[in-house]
């Protein structure tokens, strides 16, 4: 079947008729020390072909061993996806051939995969309260592959190189169940399953660099009707942004090719980021016949109950949890517990600063405000982040004390971030305290009113607005000293 060329569609609620089904099988490299079945290191950037050995390069006689650390990270992932983690799983042999994987064949797993049936909510559509849980239907373990580099030499017009660093690095295939029901919800997917594996420390997911990559499966059906139509699989996804501008072309050339009395038939298609479009790269005829079959080199993958239980009790508490925790405990309105576990260093900051704070909701304030616009003019990541936790607790106790106004409260913060210091040791050192003793007040009052005679008088016959202004000379009097609410208040009294 010929590709068809349609304008890049913009939204997909303007065809109603059909209803998108789409699935995504998810690549997230595991960010293990070293390789999946041999000691070589995964470190990124390494010069070509400099972390291999005679397993890595498919030599042969070389022989696989299980890297133990790679299993642990899959059965975290798989329980943490609520996934049933199998206590017996085989690996397998995918054979094809490509100049970048030097065996012939991908150690993977087929038929008995590490862990299946389990589930990731994702927020629910827009204007929808609660969760939509997407259906995962197995997680399993492999290795990748090496890397073509077709260019960047000097020949690269006649030849394509190839590194084997890559090469035997340990990876998990999340496949979902087709459960998403549009681009957004598989973007939202996406942003879910990313920031589990982030805060599980499984993978550092670093999309440009690979170890995060996505392919998905996507068909349409007239609205209302059961049945599937053709899959049509869509390779290359690697970015939230292509895979959303993807999944949008592809519905609207489905739609396009059903409306004009065609029909769609299975097919494996690419995305090209350039145009926005996909192309045909095989149909179902040319599909890859892998002839799995059991992996002789290697014993059946055995994860025992103790182990797994193990694993369990050692995860961490998962992000979604997290946001609800603090939603229920703290009293933070969703959005803050979104923003807040945008990483798992902001989240760990925030549990830190926030936790045993008698005002949180006071603490998420700071940390979403003057603290990540510090972070943000300064380019420092919250792993480094120039205030400590208890010492931002500290400054919004001395303000819900009344010890320190609003006001001094963002000079102080000025001088934590510079020199390190607790709001405490600031204040104590600058003497800058709130005057919130009513004795003290009404005598820098007595000097305002006597000094201004006039304003008095406005305000006694009925402008009232004069108020501000004579607050305005009571806290200048006091060098920005005075408890604001305090002298309003007092000043009331005494004009009354
Ligand atoms: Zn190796």
């Amino acid at each position: 079947m010929k590709s068809m060329a349609v304008p890049t569609p913009s939204r997909t609620e303007s065809r109603p008729t059909y209803e998108p089904v789409i699935g995504l099988e998810v690549h997230v490299q595991l960010n293990t020390r070293s390789k999946a079945f041999c000691a070589c290191s995964t470190r990124f950037g390494a010069p070509p072909n400099s972390q291999t050995c005679p397993v890595c390069l498919g030599l042969p006689g070389a022989m696989p061993v299980l890297n133990r650390e790679a299993v642990a990270k899959a059965v975290a992932a798989g329980l943490a996806l609520g996934c049933q983690i199998a206590p017996r799983s085989i690996f397998a042999r995918k054979n094809y051939f490509y100049p970048d994987l030097p065996k012939g064949y991908q150690i993977s797993q087929y038929d008995r995969p590490l862990a299946e049936a389990g589930g990731l909510d994702i927020p629910a559509a827009e204007g929808a309260e609660g969760f939509k849980r997407i259906g995962i239907t197995r997680v399993h373990l492999e290795e990748d592959a090496g890397k073509s580099m077709h260019d960047g030499h000097a020949d690269s017009e006649s030849y394509s190189y190839v590194d084997l660093n890559r090469s035997g690095v340990p990876l998990i295939e999340i496949v979902s169940e087709p459960d998403l029901r549009s681009p957004q919800e598989a973007y939202a997917y996406l942003i879910r399953l990313k920031e589990l594996m982030l805060f599980l420390d499984v993978s550092d997911c670093n999309m440009e660099e690979g170890s995060l990559r996505c392919d998905a499966n996507v068909s349409i059906r007239p609205r209302g009707t059961i049945a599937f139509g053709a899959k049509i699989e869509i390779k290359n996804l690697n970015s939230f942004r292509y895979l959303q501008q993807a999944l949008e072309h592809e519905i609207e050339r489905q739609a396009e090719v059903l409306d004009g009395g065609g029909r769609l038939s299975q097919e494996t298609r690419l995305f090209d980021p350039h145009s926005g479009k996909t192309s045909v790269m095989r149909s179902k005829e040319q599909a890859h016949d892998y002839r799995y079959f059991p992996e002789p080199d290697l014993p059946p993958l055995e994860v025992s109950p103790a182990w797994r239980e193990e694993i369990a009790a050692r995860l961490p508490e998962l992000p979604e949890a997290k946001r609800r925790r603090w939603q229920r405990d703290w009293k933070l309105p969703a959005y803050d517990t979104e923003v807040l576990t945008a990483s798992p260093a902001l989240a760990a900051y925030t549990e830190a600063a926030a936790g045993g704070a008698a005002n949180p909701k006071g603490v998420a304030n700071w940390i979403m405000g003057d603290l990540t616009a510090q972070m943000k003019a300064r380019g420092e990541d919250w792993s480094r982040p120039p205030v400590q936790p208890a010492h931002l607790s500290e400054l919004v106790e001395l303000v819900d004390a009344g010890t320190i106004s609003g006001k001094m409260a963002k000079q102080i913060f000025e001088t934590m971030v510079t020199n390190g210091q607790s709001p405490r040791e600031i204040v104590a050192k600058s003497g800058a305290r709130q005057i919130s003793d009513p004795t003290a007040i009404d005598a820098i009052l007595e000097q305002v009113l006597a000094a201004n005679p006039q304003q008095v008088e406005q305000y006694r016959s009925g402008k009232t607005a004069v108020l501000g202004y004579l607050v305005g000379q009571a806290m200048k009097a006091s060098r920005g000293q005075a408890n604001p609410a305090l002298v309003q208040e007092r000043l009331k009294q005494k004009l009354a």
